[in-house]
């Protein structure tokens, strides 16, 4: 392929892409299809010539769409959310143009220097304190041995990190948080105070890439003193020297991580955070977040049914008033019909459903069709099932 092929393709493809989410409803949020499905519908063997790229894209329908599962589908209320914006795709095209490979400041200047602009902004937003921005020095060492987290995955329950903290810091054992999904709430002001305690923390981190319109990945961690993780990772061969290392001026990010290279995430915050705005994401956020309490409350409305944990962000915990067998049985029907998505989890011993507010373009209408759909089954397995 080249320049002219791609000009063309490239548009072809962002027309897919468009076509892909604008009608990604109609399609079944969950795929049917067995494990091995995709062994006997491509050759055993790669191809000895090359092939048309129509040959390829021919076969995004007939191979690889029946085995998606369809997360950006507003009937996905798995696991959590993972992001999904036009900004956030059209950075991640011209990060793969530019395809450089972050280890050191001057492997691309840009790349380096976005990233570290980039993480103040958003530690900024989150109103993190000045520690973590970026300019502070330290020096020490150690490992992660404690992680209090901030929205847990089962059920987003909160560890009381005013309490936790003191005790750390006491003990001097490196207290770490992890808020993957519940911290791109805290970019609003009336969630801010679920972050109290940050004071207390060694390291702190979320994902973007799960709600805050940054496709994955990008999972943003910020330590007060980044001697800490340098010490650690430092990894200085001849070969990586380059004339501004020792002036203390520049940030070689392949000793804050385990790898060496890494991709220009940062073009993805810098597209998304200019053209939604701090507004546009709170927005967002509120949205999410008003969706999953007016699912709560047609839950509440509901005599058979019972909350099983606080409704803070976009996730419901629920469950059917009876057995977990009523309840395991639920959700299986739930998944066989394909028509919307749900994971469960475990709380105090009861099978419980969670209800993840998931993609961007959910709305009330879709929430209203999934628990009509909940309900409908429910009355079907309450019948057959005692409880
Ligand atoms: C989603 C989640 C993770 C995993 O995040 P990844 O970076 O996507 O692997 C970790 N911790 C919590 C609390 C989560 O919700």
């Amino acid at each position: 392929m080249d320049a002219t092929e791609f000009r063309r393709r490239g548009k072809e493809m962002v027309d897919l892409i468009a076509d892909y989410l604008e009608n990604i409803e109609q399609r079944p949020v969950y795929p049917d299809v067995e494990p091995g499905y995709l062994r006997s519908l491509i050759p055993e063997e790669a191809p000895e010539e090359s092939e048309t790229y129509e040959d390829v894209v021919k076969d995004i329908e007939r191979v690889i769409m029946p085995g998606v599962t369809h997360w950006h589908s507003p009937y996905f209320y798995a696991y959590f959310p993972t992001a999904n914006s036009f900004p956030a795709m059209l950075a991640d095209m011209l990060s793969g143009a530019i395809g450089c490979i972050g280890f050191s400041w001057a492997a691309s200047p840009a790349c380096t220097e976005l990233e570290t602009v980039m993480m103040d902004w958003l530690g900024k937003m989150l109103k993190l304190p000045e520690d973590f921005i970026a300019g502070t020095h330290g020096q020490g060492g150690g490992v992660i041995q404690f992680c209090a987290t901030l929205g847990t995955t089962p059920s987003c329950a909160f560890d009381h990190i005013t309490e936790l903290g003191p005790i750390c810091n006491a003990e001097k054992i490196w207290m770490h948080i992890d808020a993957a999904y519940a911290g791109s709430s805290f970019i609003c002001p009336e969630f801010r105070p679920l972050l109290n305690g940050i004071e207390f923390a060694d390291s702190f981190n979320f994902n973007p890439h799960k709600w805050l319109l940054v496709n994955f990945d990008c999972s943003t961690m910020w330590v007060r003193k980044r001697s800490d993780l340098i010490g650690a990772f430092k990894m200085d061969p001849l070969y990586l020297k380059h004339d501004h290392q020792e002036s203390g001026l520049v940030t070689d990010y392949r000793h804050w991580q385990i790898p060496l290279g890494r991709r220009f995430r940062s073009l993805k915050m810098w597209f998304v955070f200019r053209m939604y705005g701090l507004k546009g994401l709170q927005d967002y956020i509120r949205k999410h977040v008003e969706l999953a309490k007016e699912f709560e409350s047609l839950v509440r409305a509901d005599q058979r049914f019972e909350i099983s944990a606080d409704v803070v962000l976009g996730l419901v915990c629920f469950r059917l008033k009876g057995s977990n067998e009523v309840n395991e049985t639920l959700l299986k029907r739930i998944n066989n019909g394909r028509k919307i998505h749900l994971v469960p989890c475990q709380l105090s011993g009861q099978f419980v459903l969670r209800f993840a507010v998931c993609a961007r373009t959910t709305e009330s209408r879709h929430i209203r069709e999934a628990w009509r759909l909940i309900t409908q089954l429910a009355e079907e397995v309450m019948q057959e099932l005692p409880h």
